[in-house]
């Protein structure tokens, strides 16, 4: 066993600012081998996490703007186009339908709009979008054509929703909750092995009576291996790959994460 190599994890979705010591959750990334994308919640705190990932391997700062907050925070659309040059990972961005407002929907997608408009104007952008009650929607503003890279985060929609992302060539990033509840697991049992990847969502999502981190990903994937009925270690080597693939754009290879 000393012998064997770990394979490293993903973590596509963590909302590291948001944890206690946010400085200690990049070192055991790091000591893990998590790849890890740090999302962000709004332009105004990008700098933050940018400061806490910038010797980082493992982990890299997100510029987002979550649909949440757009309706106090969509002004800082203006400084997310400034912001944009400095990162390759955008999120959380997306659109979320629990609200019944219609000007605050109507909000919401004017900004992701303007988002995307932006993300596709640089061609290599990778997203990791929020879809809650707005799978359709979301996966429609993105489009079939966008140039870079789209992971739905803790996706919840029907299935024709889910096949028309994996027609557009999207990927899905799968967590802790989810792999535990019956809805959840049908859903993941639905997406296409090349575009499972794993998140953590934390600190959102709890595990064992803590937050979720990147190191826990392991737990994830364990989830995720029983599921597909195949050992831990070949569903971390899937894992692994996928997010190899998504990082290969027209101008992008791999080794540059
Ligand atoms: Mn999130």
């Amino acid at each position: 066993m000393s012998n064997e190599k770990t394979l490293p994890l993903v973590d596509a979705h963590c909302h590291i600012d948001l944890y206690d010591d946010p400085a200690q959750v990049v070192a055991e990334a790091e000591a893990h081998q998590v790849y890890t994308i740090a999302v962000t919640n709004a332009p105004s705190v990008f700098a933050h996490t940018a400061q806490l990932t910038v010797n980082s391997r493992y982990v890299r700062a997100a510029l987002g703007l979550h649909p949440e907050l757009v309706h106090s925070h969509g002004h800082e659309v203006n400084r997310f186009s400034l912001l944009l040059s400095q990162t390759r990972y955008v999120g959380e961005i997306g659109l979320d339908y629990t609200t019944k407002d219609s000007s605050i929907r109507k909000a919401q997608r004017a900004v992701l709009d303007q988002i995307l408009s932006l993300c596709a104007e640089s061609g290599n952008k990778i997203l990791t979008l929020h879809s809650r009650r707005a799978a359709s929607d979301t996966i429609a503003a993105v489009g079939k054509d966008y140039p870079g890279k789209a992971i739905l985060h803790w996706f919840s929609g029907n299935h024709s929703e889910l096949e028309r992302a994996t027609e557009y060539g999207m990927y899905f990033s799968v967590n802790a909750a989810m792999v535990r509840a019956s809805k959840g697991r049908s859903i993941i049992q639905r997406i296409p092995l090349d575009r499972m990847l794993t998140e953590s969502d934390g600190p959102f999502v709890i595990l064992n009576n803590q937050p979720a981190n990147p190191v826990s990903i392991n737990q994830t994937v364990h989830g995720l291996a029983e599921i597909w009925g195949i050992a831990a270690d070949e569903a971390g080597e899937r894992v692994i790959s996928n997010f190899r693939r998504l990082l290969t754009t027209e101008n992008h290879s791999p080794s540059e994460y």
